[in-house]
């Protein structure tokens, strides 16, 4: 249980950073040099004020120096980091620790992840920093997978390394096929990337079922749009977050039903 509360503030503080991340890759700032400050009177945050979803609470959203509203933004994405990573803590380490780097390194693409969740229905932009960081942990994580599993020793084109690579690359053709011949109007090329890590997360079967979840779910929301907000068909709205949501949600599903799968095939 203590690990699931270390997963939890782990999550917290690396939700905070990817707030950080995601301001910063915006203005073009150094991610590291510079201390936290507020976005609109540009003063610097003092520790106290930096906590993770309690600062938030205590100054009631606003910034104590000028008292324009912080965006809801860096509690949301706190918290929403925290729930995944205690998910990934509850579902690698409980009972035994010997998963314990997988979990970190599921935690470290999630936290990617998230940055180019928010990142993306903000301005519309895939960043590719923190996508090239989740692509290479994935790929060490099939890889770790199959040493710690022995597969790598068995049967190369069974292994989890060869299938998850090859529906990555499946993933990544429709995708950047689907960008190319709509010139980037239904998808952009961010887009195919995103199918890379989707593919190499789930493997054959369960990266269709992500994608059949994204496309679903972007059409009810974008038909939600059209009818709440007045907009066009042609308004474009990011597909990336989309395509995490997907990933999520069959990620979640395999890991409390490990034999979901088996429905499908
Ligand atoms: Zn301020």
């Amino acid at each position: 249980m203590a690990i699931i509360i270390l997963f939890f503030i782990y999550g917290l503080a690396f939700g905070s950073f990817c707030n950080v991340v995601i301001s910063r890759t915006r203005s073009e700032e150094k991610l590291f040099l510079s201390q936290s400050h507020c976005p609109k009177c540009k003063k610097d945050i003092g520790w106290k004020d930096n906590i993770p979803v309690i600062s938030f609470l205590i100054l009631r959203g606003k910034c104590r120096n000028c008292h324009k509203k912080i965006s809801w933004q860096y509690p949301l994405v706190e918290i929403a980091t925290a729930i995944i990573f205690t998910l990934i803590g509850y579902f690698y380490t409980i009972g035994s620790i010997d998963n314990l780097l997988v979990a970190v390194l599921y935690s470290f693409v999630f936290a990617c992840l998230m940055v180019v969740f928010v990142y993306d229905v903000k301005y519309m932009e895939i960043p590719m920093h923190a996508m090239w960081l989740a692509i290479g942990l994935l790929v060490v994580i099939n890889i770790v997978n199959d040493i710690s599993g022995g597969s790598l020793q068995g049967d190369f084109w069974h292994s989890t390394t060869f299938t998850h690579s090859l529906s990555a690359l499946v993933a990544f053709c429709f995708f950047f096929g689907l960008s190319y011949i709509s010139d980037e109007t239904w998808m952009g090329y961010g887009d195919a990337f995103l199918a890379i890590a989707i593919g190499l997360l789930l493997g054959p079967m369960a990266t269709f079922l992500a994608l059949m979840v994204a496309f679903c779910v972007g059409a009810l929301v974008g038909m939600g749009l059209v009818v709440a907000k007045g907009k066009t068909m042609k308004t474009a709205i990011p597909f990336g977050p989309f395509l995490i949501f997907g990933l999520l949600v069959i990620f979640v599903v395999l890991n409390l039903y490990p034999t979901f799968m088996d429905n499908f095939i």
